[in-house]
């Protein structure tokens, strides 16, 4: 039997009911899954700080012995080659994906052909879902409930509050 060890990248900022859907489906598949933090220079600024992504992640996957948190810099196929990882695990969640996805995952081919891209779906309620739009609907005071874990929520509702309360000065008063 091969022993498949799967990479599953993102920026999980914050982890998605979606992310976890998918955190599920791929710890049934594959005999071990990391879910590795990018470090991701473009995004520009987070609402989690790297270590305050982990620890969240850590505490929604607790009970998945096949699943671990890491974090990474730099190519992904040199992470998964450094890892002994041989897969690396995608959600599609719309068309939309598929264009950017479908020429990241050759790309990482043509570098390492080695490591295979495995696309897998989100159950139809999380097709729509991001950390983006996690981010926006809390911050317009939308609701986040069956977007993301109760702990999430509370962890993005504090953060934005926080924001706000730094941005209009009050903090000072
Ligand atoms: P987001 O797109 O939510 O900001 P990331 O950059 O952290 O998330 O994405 C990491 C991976 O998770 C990508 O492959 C992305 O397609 C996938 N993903 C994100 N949200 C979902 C979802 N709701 N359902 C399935 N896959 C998802």
């Amino acid at each position: 039997m091969k022993n498949i060890v799967a990479i599953y990248p993102g920026s999980f900022d914050p982890v998605t009911n979606g992310h976890l859907d998918l955190i599920h489906r791929g710890s049934k598949l594959f005999d071990k899954l990391i879910v590795a933090i990018a470090v991701n220079l473009d995004k520009g600024e987070t609402l989690f700080t790297m270590k305050e992504r982990k620890e969240m992640l850590v505490a929604m996957t607790e009970e998945l012995d096949n699943v671990s948190i890491d974090t990474f810099e730099g190519l992904l196929v040199s992470y998964c080659i450094r890892q002994g990882a041989n897969a690396v695990l995608r959600g599609i969640r719309a068309i939309s994906d598929y264009e950017f996805e479908l020429q990241m995952a050759l790309m990482n081919r043509k570098m390492e052909p080695r490591v295979e891209t495995v696309f897998m779906m989100p159950a139809e309620q999380y097709s729509y879902l991001s950390s983006r739009i996690v981010r926006e609907i809390a911050k317009l005071g939308g609701p986040l409930t069956g977007l993301v874990p109760k702990m999430v929520e509370d962890r993005v509702r504090e953060r934005i509050a926080r924001r706000h309360i730094s941005a209009t000065g009050k903090h000072l008063l």
